[in-house]
């Protein structure tokens, strides 16, 4: 019985030891991946509902890896934010998308979405230097800062109050946009809202997934729809799938839309040259 707990620890030690050197692995690649080259920009359209126009795009990070092909931030986003390379991640993915939509504007204004937003992860909360980082990126692209956007989760605003409110204030005066991504989702008591400067509010895929003949969870949208823009809150509803939803969506008010129904994520100069050859539209 000895001998059979002894080998059974072996195997246990001998995958733990395969887990571990693929997660070295995994680590060094993706380290490696950011000066390689490897990351790609991909923009999802937002819509204006009345419009029925492009007005925004969310910057989502893809990872090209010459082993596996490309790579879905869920596969490589958790281990990037426990090592700490999501801020080089997240950097490289805000000066791509600044440069990207500025690009736009001079070549094609016309067509050009009007604001790019781009995710941050929790961690640059604390780095000191964010708001120095997000002036250079606009600087060194010539991006006006009316048309940037920062997403950061509803569970990131509530971790200290004070801190983030005065972090996200000093990227407000930058002249910049600050989006609560996921909302609803994080279990949260509405009085951040109160305390924390936002200008956008992403309502999470989950309260649009199902809205179709659920009564109750409509008319729950459709209060948060209010409550934002009783706060002077653009709102942007996440996930929208198919026709009906945007119906329910577009009746209750909703002006801001993103889903696979309208468009999904694709590399940016693939969804530029969508829009701006007519022909394609
Ligand atoms: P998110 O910020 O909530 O982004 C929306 C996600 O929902 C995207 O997944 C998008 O492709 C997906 N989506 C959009 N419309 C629909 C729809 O109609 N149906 C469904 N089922 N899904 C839809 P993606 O690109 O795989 O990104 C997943 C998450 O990874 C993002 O969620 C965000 O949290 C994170 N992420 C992506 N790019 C970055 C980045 O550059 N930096 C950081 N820190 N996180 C990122
Ligand atoms: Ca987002
Ligand atoms: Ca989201
Ligand atoms: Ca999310």
């Amino acid at each position: 019985a000895k001998d059979l707990g002894k080998n059974r620890f072996m195997v246990f030690e001998n995958r733990m030891h395969e887990q571990l050197l693929t997660r070295l692995d995994q680590e060094n690649r993706l380290r490696e991946a950011v000066h390689r080259g490897e990351l790609r920009l991909h923009l999802q359209p937002v819509y204006a509902v009345q419009e029925g126009q492009v007005a925004g795009a969310e910057a989502l990070v893809r990872w090209q890896d010459p082993l596996r092909g490309l790579q879905q931030p869920g596969s490589f986003i958790p281990l990037a934010e426990e090592t700490g390379m999501i801020i080089e991640i997240d950097r490289w993915i805000l000066l791509e998308a600044c440069r990207t939509l500025r690009h736009w504007q001079v070549e094609n204004p016309w067509t050009a979405p009007a604001w790019v937003s781009v995710n941050l992860s929790a961690a640059h909360l604390d780095l000191p230097d964010l708001t120095d980082h997000v002036a250079y990126a606009l600087a060194t692209t010539g991006l006006s800062p009316r048309c940037l956007v920062l997403e950061l989760t509803e569970t990131v605003m509530m971790r200290d109050v004070a801190v983030t409110s005065a972090r996200l204030q000093e990227l407000r005066e930058l002249g910049v946009r600050i989006a609560i991504d996921d909302f609803g989702t994080g279990y949260s008591s509405l009085g951040y809202l109160r305390d924390i400067p936002v200008d956008v509010l992403k309502l999470d895929r989950s309260f649009i997934t199902g809205l179709v003949g659920n009564g109750r969870q409509q008319e729950l949208v459709s209060a948060i729809v209010q409550l934002g823009h009783t706060l002077g809150l653009r709102v942007v509803a996440e996930g929208v799938e198919d026709a009906e939803e945007l119906n329910l969506l577009t009746a209750m008010g909703c002006k801001f839309v993103q889903g696979y129904h309208l468009g999904r994520p694709e590399p940016a100069h693939q969804l530029y040259e969508r829009l701006t050859t007519p022909a394609l539209n």
